[in-house]
């Protein structure tokens, strides 16, 4: 039997401890052996991390975007090959996952183009012979907490701006999607950083996270996962001032579909944010609030489209929603299937576990109707291919249903008017607003990250990240 290792201080150091992964589409197929970092592994990882960032942070900014663009390039030409390892490891079907490769292909490509843009600003000054400027200065160390649900754009969005930047990387993956991080990680180390600039750290995240929270020589932390851990990490690495966090955690996503909606727009952007990736984004949209003039035509289409949806293996290519990742999520969703039907809403497609001839974690996508925004099924984040018509009066009621949670990331309107969709955005509480669209759908590009219980720290992705990944300081120069 064959261990993967961790990757520390440019070494691949193995462990007699490891966590077997399993193929969610068939879970009689093994798909590797990781090693567990012990304690003594990651607090190596971090003294190398802390030695490699002098000197990368050092490097010029052309030689870190040579490296970002091999990594880019690398990532490219391997696209089949890691598209079926996160197909087969996470149940993404393969268009997902080709999609998501290419994701961290155009992430790495862009913070290494983004080296070539300006760097800081030039002010006036108040005082003669005088300029001011901004410079942009790394972090230093950052370790690097990523969930299973994006098992390479997630880390991409976070190692390539941190790399970029000059800081150094310390990689946790979650346990469930370490072959891909595995991958991911054998292609940074052949990019030609120096040893201990890049470091890949699996095992289990309340070890490791715990470590890296409370350790002193840990910069910053960027985080995406459940809200939960998300807030207990803050509140752990706040106990000391010199570390920064950001947190991209959980969802509970609503879209507003009004009278005046296209309904062919509704129906492929509800079937794309709700049950895109088995349900399971962040983004993903899971309260559908519809006004009384289109409700019953939208529920009859959605159910349609719900009930032709191909469920399957993720690795065959005919499958059009995949098994849900692991066997504890699909515990959760159905517990939330039953809470639904308890709590008074209509099951009106799915509902229930399916038998294949894999043994995998088919879960029919399911859509509830009749739904209020008080049920739990409408208030907590199930994180899987679950989903519930809610009715309002009108926009302002939608409004006030679709603002009605503690979270605040994603959220859509469909709509023909202008006037409507001015008034939406102006109002809706999240941190992602689309119109007409998926409101699952982010771009590499833009800024990312949630409000109110979704997040915390400066937005991801894009130019915005640099302001997590660098410090700034102003610069007053008296020419003579
Ligand atoms: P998800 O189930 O969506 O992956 P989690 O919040 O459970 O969300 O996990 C997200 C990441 O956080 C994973 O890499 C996990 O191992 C890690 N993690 C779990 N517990 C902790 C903790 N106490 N401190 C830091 N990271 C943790």
């Amino acid at each position: 039997m064959q261990i993967n290792p961790n990757f520390i201080a440019g070494e691949w150091v193995t462990s007699s401890d490891y966590s077997i992964n399993i193929n969610p589409s068939n879970l009689d197929d093994v798909v590797g052996h990781y090693a567990k970092a012990s304690e003594t592994n990651v607090a190596d990882a971090i003294a190398a991390a802390k030695t490699a960032q002098n000197t990368w942070g050092r490097t010029a900014p052309f030689q870190r975007a040579a490296a970002l663009n091999s990594i880019a390039n690398e990532l490219r030409a391997q696209t089949p090959r890691l598209a079926k390892i996160l197909a087969r490891e996470e149940g993404k079907t393969l268009r997902e996952a080709t999609g998501e490769v290419g994701r961290a292909v155009a992430t790495f490509e862009y913070f290494a183009f983004i080296l070539q843009t300006e760097q800081g600003a030039m002010f006036a000054s108040q005082r003669p012979n005088m300029s001011i400027h901004t410079r942009h200065r790394p972090v230093g160390v950052v370790a690097v907490i990523t969930p299973w649900n994006f098992p390479i754009a997630v880390p991409a969005w976070k190692i390539a701006p941190a790399l970029a930047y000059g800081n150094s990387v310390l990689f946790k993956p979650a346990e469930v999607v370490s072959a891909t991080a595995w991958a991911l990680t054998e292609i940074i180390a052949k990019a030609g950083l120096p040893a201990g600039a890049f470091n890949l750290v699996m095992g289990s995240g309340r070890v490791i996270g715990n470590i890296v929270a409370g350790h002193p020589d840990v910069n910053a932390i960027t985080f995406t996962g459940s809200t939960q851990v998300g807030s207990e990490l803050l509140k752990n690495t706040h106990a000391r001032s010199n570390a920064r966090v950001q947190t991209e955690m959980g969802g509970k996503n609503g879209i507003l579909v009004l009278d005046d909606a296209d309904i062919d727009i509704a129906v492929d952007s509800i079937a794309d944010s709700a049950f895109g990736s088995t349900g399971q984004r962040c983004t993903a949209t899971s309260r559908i609030i519809v006004t009384p003039g289109v409700y019953q035509e939208l529920a009859d289409r959605l159910t349609e489209r719900v009930l032709s949806l191909r469920v399957g293996d993720a690795l065959d290519e005919s499958t059009q929603m995949g098994p849900v990742a692991h066997d504890s999520q699909l515990s959760t969703d159905l517990s939330y299937i039953e809470i639904g039907q308890n709590e008074g809403a209509e099951l009106i497609a799915g509902g229930a576990v399916i038998d294949k001839d894999n043994p995998g974690h088919f879960l029919a996508p399911t859509l509830f109707a009749g739904g209020t925004t008080e049920m739990r099924i409408n208030q907590e984040e199930i994180f899987g291919p679950v989903a519930c018509l809610i009715e309002a009066r009108d926009l302002e009621h939608g409004l006030e249903l679709l603002n009605d949670t503690p979270y605040g990331l994603s959220a859509g309107i469909i709509t023909r008017s202008l006037q409507s969709s001015e008034y939406f955005q102006e109002r809706a509480e999240a941190g992602l607003i689309s119109v007409n669209a998926s409101p699952a759908v982010s771009e590499h590009h833009v800024p990312f990250g949630g409000i109110k219980d979704s997040g915390h720290g400066p937005r991801e992705q894009g130019s915005a990240a640099k302001e997590f990944f660098t410090q700034q300081s102003t610069h007053f120069v008296r020419s003579y």
